[in-house]
């Protein structure tokens, strides 16, 4: 992936922080091509193929990774808040996207 994808990215606020209120849990994700994947910039975690290459071979990180770093850097990040009682059915909705291969 080439810095112009990491641009588009940022640029159609694909980076987003979801805010769960008032436990203040929170899940990072990017939309990607095809899909939305979810990471966790701290622990340098995403769930992409390109993760677990990288990660296996070159012990790099993904553009997703990048992408976060750089919107966090920008001030970019499309922050968007949730309550609680709706934590359940986002993760179960962001897992099964994340599954469909
Ligand atoms: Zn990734």
């Amino acid at each position: 992936m080439t810095v112009d994808n990491i641009g588009k990215v940022i640029s159609s606020r694909g980076v987003k922080f979801h805010l769960f209120v008032p436990s203040n849990r929170n899940i990072w994700t990017v939309v990607g091509k095809e899909k939305e994947y979810w990471l966790d910039p701290e622990l340098a975690f995403c769930s992409c193929e390109d993760y677990y290459y990288n990660e296996m071979t070159k012990n790099g990180i993904c553009y997703h990774l990048k992408a976060t770093k750089t919107a966090q850097e920008k001030g970019a990040v499309e922050k968007i808040q949730f309550t609680d009682s709706e934590f359940d059915d986002f993760v179960g909705a962001l897992v099964d996207d994340i599954l469909e291969l």
